[in-house]
C-alpha cells in the first residue's frame, strides 16, 4: 500500500474537553498523517450519550484548529465516509451483528440485569456466565417473539491464543480463556466500543490504528470481529501513556494537565507545546536528533515515524516544557514574537472559545484577562516602543502571560512598591531614601543631558557607593527597585533610555516619598 493512501483517526468522545493527554494522542496521529501524506480524520464516539455535550465536536475541531491541526474529514466538514458520528451509524452496527449471529461468531443473550447483577455480587472479578451462549434456535426464537430484551455477545474461542501485532510492543500472543464474551449491541441497540471500532475503521478504510496502550489487553476481541467477518486487520499501534509528574497514574488536572486552550492562553507557543508532547514517548534518531530537541512542527512532521516511538510511559514534567516554550519564544525572534504577542492578547486571551464552556476558567486566566485587557491598548498605541520594551524582556520570561507584569513600568505612570521589592538586608528604608535623593541629582546630570553612556552611569553609582561605603551591588539594587518597582528586571541602562528620564525621575522620586512614609 502507498503512503498516501494510509488513513488515521481520532475518536474522541464529544465531551468538548481537549486536555494534554487528549492532544498528545491527536499530534500523533496528525504527525504521522502528515508525514506520510495521509488522511486525517475525525471520528466521534458518542455511543455513551451520558457523556456527551452540545457544541463538543465544534468545540474539539476549534481547539486543535489553534494548534493548526486540521482534519482531513469529519463530521463538520464531511468526506465520504459519512456519517462519522457514532450514534447516526446505529443501523450499520445492527446489520453488522446480525451478521455475526449468523456466522456463529455472535449470540443473543436474554439475561437480565437482576442476573448479572447478582453474578456479581458472587464475584466482584467474575466475567459473564455464558449462560445464553448455548441456547437452541427454538428457545432464541421463543424470547424474540415473546420480545424479552436482549443484548448481543461475541462469542469468543474458549481455547486456544489469540495472536496479533502491535506496531510498537511486537507480537502479542493472549489465552483466549482470558477473553469474556464481550457485548456488542446493547439492549438500547447502541453498539460498545469493541464493536463499534472495529466497524468504523474497517468501513472507513482504517489503516493504522493510533489508541492508549490500555486498549492492548483488549484487542483481541477486536482481532476476533475482523477475522469473523473476514476483514483485513489495522495495524494497531498501541502508544505509552503520559503519567502524573510523580509517575502515579495517566496525567491528571490535579496534577498538572491543562486544557489545551489554557496553554496557548497562557503564552506558550503552539509549536513549543506540540514540541513538548512529541517527545513524550518519542524521539528522532541519529544526525537528524538536535541535542536542544528544539523542533518545529514541520520538523516533527518530518522526522516522524512509529519506530523510533518508545515502549514506556513518559512523565509529565513542567519544567521541560517551560523550559522549551522560553526556547521557542527566543528563537521567534523580535518581529515575529511582537505580531504573535498582539495574535495572542487579542485572538487567545480575550476571546472567548466553546471550549471554554466545559472547562472552568481558572484565577490566573481571569487575572490575566484583566491585565491585557488594560495594557493592549497602551501596547498597541505605539508599536515602536512596545517592540523596544520586550526587546528587553522576551529572552527572560517563559511563557507570554508574564509579560504584562514584566513590562508594566514601562507603562505605568506611578509605581507601587511593597517591602518585598526593596532589599534591606544591609541598609534600612530611611538609609536607602536618603541615598537616592542624593544619587538624583547625579543621574539627572548625565541622563538630563543625555550625555550618558555606560561607563559613566556605572562610574556614577560605583563612586556614590564608595562614598557611601556601601556595596555597589546594594546601590544599583536600590536604583533598580525605586524605578521598576521590583528587585529583578531588565539591565537598568537600557530600561531607562527606553523610558526616557523623566519617567525614571519621577519614579526615584515616587519611590523616595514611599519609602520615607
Ligand atoms: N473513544 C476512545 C477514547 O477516547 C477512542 C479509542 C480509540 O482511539 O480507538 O479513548
Amino acid at each position: 500500500m502507498k503512503e498516501e493512501d494510509f488513513r488515521v483517526r481520532a475518536a474522541p468522545s464529544p465531551t468538548g474537553r481537549v486536555h494534554t493527554g487528549n492532544l498528545r494522542t491527536f499530534l500523533n496521529n496528525f504527525l504521522f498523517a502528515k508525514s506520510t501524506n495521509g488522511k486525517y480524520i475525525l471520528r466521534i464516539e458518542d455511543t455513551d450519550q451520558k457523556r456527551k455535550v452540545e457544541g463538543g465536536i465544534e468545540a474539539i475541531v476549534e481547539t486543535l484548529g489553534l494548534y493548526n491541526i486540521e482534519f482531513d474529514e469529519s463530521p463538520l466538514k464531511g468526506g465520504g465516509y459519512e456519517p462519522y458520528i457514532q450514534s447516526q451509524r446505529l443501523d450499520i452496527y445492527k446489520k453488522y451483528a446480525q451478521q455475526l449471529v449468523e456466522k456463529d461468531c455472535a449470540y443473543y443473550c436474554f439475561c437480565t440485569q437482576e442476573r448479572l447483577q447478582s453474578l456479581r455480587e458472587q464475584d466482584e472479578r467474575s466475567t459473564y456466565d455464558r449462560h445464553c451462549r448455548d441456547l437452541n434456535e427454538e428457545e432464541v426464537k421463543n424470547n424474540l417473539d415473546e420480545k424479552k430484551p436482549y443484548v448481543v455477545r461475541m462469542k469468543f474461542p474458549l481455547d486456544g491464543v489469540t495472536e496479533f501485532r502491535d506496531e510498537i510492543y511486537g507480537t502479542i500472543k493472549v489465552k483466549n480463556s482470558e477473553v469474556d464474551d464481550q457485548v456488542l449491541l446493547k439492549t438500547d441497540e447502541y453498539p460498545t466500543y469493541h464493536f463499534a471500532v472495529v466497524v468504523d475503521d474497517h468501513l472507513m478504510d482504517i489503516t493504522h490504528v493510533f489508541r492508549g496502550r490500555e486498549y492492548l489487553s483488549q484487542t483481541p476481541k477486536n482481532v476476533f470481529l475482523y477475522d469473523s467477518l473476514g476483514w483485513e486487520r489495522p495495524k494497531w499501534v498501541h502508544t505509552p501513556h503520559l503519567l502524573n509528574p510523580d509517575g502515579v497514574g495517566k496525567l491528571s488536572k490535579r496534577k498538572g494537565a491543562m486544557s489545551a486552550v489554557s496553554y496557548l492562553r497562557k503564552g506558550y507557543l503552539p509549536d513549543a507545546v506540540l514540541n513538548y508532547l512529541a517527545l513524550c514517548g518519542w524521539a528522532p534518531k541519529g544526525d537528524v536528533a538536535k541535542q536542544d530537541e528544539i523542533y518545529t512542527v514541520q520538523e516533527l512532521i518530518e522526522l516522524f515515524s512509529i519506530d523510533r516511538m518508545k515502549k514506556s510511559n513518559a512523565r509529565y514534567d513542567e519544567n521541560k516544557l517551560n523550559h522549551m516554550n522560553s526556547k521557542h519564544v527566543r528563537n521567534m525572534g523580535l518581529e515575529k514574537l511582537t505580531e504573535y504577542v498582539f495574535h495572542w492578547a487579542e485572538n487567545l486571551v480575550l476571546k472567548n472559545f466553546i471550549a471554554d464552556e466545559y472547562d472552568e476558567s481558572e484565577d490566573w486566566e481571569k487575572e490575566l484577562k484583566q491585565d491585557v485587557k488594560k495594557y493592549l491598548p497602551l501596547w498597541k498605541e505605539n508599536e515602536e516602543y512596545f517592540k523596544k520594551a520586550l526587546n528587553l524582556e522576551f529572552e527572560r520570561i517563559t511563557y507570554l502571560a508574564e509579560l504584562p507584569k514584566a513590562l508594566d513600568f514601562f507603562y505605568k505612570k506611578e509605581l507601587t512598591w511593597s517591602d518585598e521589592d526593596w532589599n534591606t538586608k544591609n541598609h534600612s528604608k530611611k538609609e536607602i531614601a536618603d541615598a537616592l535623593e542624593n544619587i538624583l541629582p547625579k543621574l539627572e546630570n548625565i541622563f538630563g543631558n543625555e550625555e550618558y553612556s555606560h561607563e559613566k552611569w556605572e562610574e556614577v553609582v560605583r563612586g556614590y557607593a564608595d562614598e557611601l561605603d556601601w556595596k555597589h551591588g546594594d546601590l544599583f539594587l536600590a536604583v533598580r527597585s525605586a524605578t521598576t518597582g521590583r528587585l529583578k528586571s531588565p539591565p537598568l541602562l537600557e530600561s531607562f533610555e527606553i523610558m526616557g528620564w523623566e519617567k525614571v525621575k519621577t519614579f526615584l522620586k515616587q519611590a523616595i516619598n514611599w519609602l520615607r512614609s
